[in-house]
């Protein structure tokens, strides 16, 4: 059953037809985790055993604090730092440094997504192979963003046998190459505009070529404008 899971909303973002098709996938569970851990799962013990082991990463705390009501983060908070307390203070020197540093790569909601990505990508693949409409809706898809094209090429190669993969891979390759060709485009099309011989011209489809290209790069939109440029 695992390979089906996910097979409604694979089938529902790679339908919208804009933005990285992940990336709307990846934000709906993200959103579930979220609320889940501020709401629900909150005074769950073995959850409550997960969050103080692992805790949050940067987005995530911010995230919590976000749609999280105050008491709720506050009871996460304090079991987590009297676990971190109570384990570094065993430890000496270099022995407490090094523990602290796992927990600065560590993140209990990253994880949680981590693990059902895979199971997305492994639900992806056997749509992939068994359903044609999805494999049409596939070769529509406009772009993805570079870490989720980077996944599509990493778990296709595991889970396509050598020659469907070829395949696969070049029609995800031309997808993302005519991608980045038109983004260059208006990334640099951008950067003539502050030219004064091109003041006058249409800023065409750049306007907002910062915030894709920052997209793109990472799979986030950036939240902010820099107020220095207007446009
Ligand atoms: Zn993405
Ligand atoms: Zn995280």
């Amino acid at each position: 059953m695992k390979e089906h899971i996910y097979t409604i909303p694979l089938n529902e973002h790679f339908s919208k037809l804009e933005g990285c098709p992940l990336c709307g996938l990846f934000d709906m569970m993200e959103r579930n985790e979220i609320e889940t851990i501020t709401g629900a799962s909150m005074m769950e013990p073995d959850v409550r055993v997960k969050t103080n082991e692992h805790g949050f990463c940067e987005r995530h705390f911010a995230q919590m604090l976000l749609v999280g009501k105050k008491l709720p983060v506050a009871l996460i908070l304090e079991s987590h730092i009297n676990e971190i307390y109570s384990e570094i203070n065993r430890k000496k020197g270099e022995a407490q440094a090094k523990k602290l540093k796992t927990l600065e790569n560590d993140c209990y909601v990253c994880r949680r997504i981590n693990s059902n990505m895979d199971s997305v990508f492994s639900n992806l693949f056997y749509l992939y192979r068994n359903d044609s409409n999805f494999r049409d809706l596939f070769a529509k898809q406009k772009f993805f963003c570079l870490p989720h094209y980077r996944e599509l090429i990493e778990y296709g190669a595991k889970n396509l046998p050598k020659k469907e993969y070829a395949a696969f891979f070049e029609i995800a390759d031309s997808i993302e190459m005519k991608y980045l060709e038109t983004l260059h485009g208006d990334i640099d099309w951008f950067c003539r505009k502050f030219d004064y011989r091109f003041a006058k011209e249409d800023w065409k489809n750049s306007k907002d070529a910062i915030e894709r290209t920052v997209y793109t790069l990472t799979g986030h939109m950036p939240k902010f404008r820099s107020d220095n440029i207007e446009v």
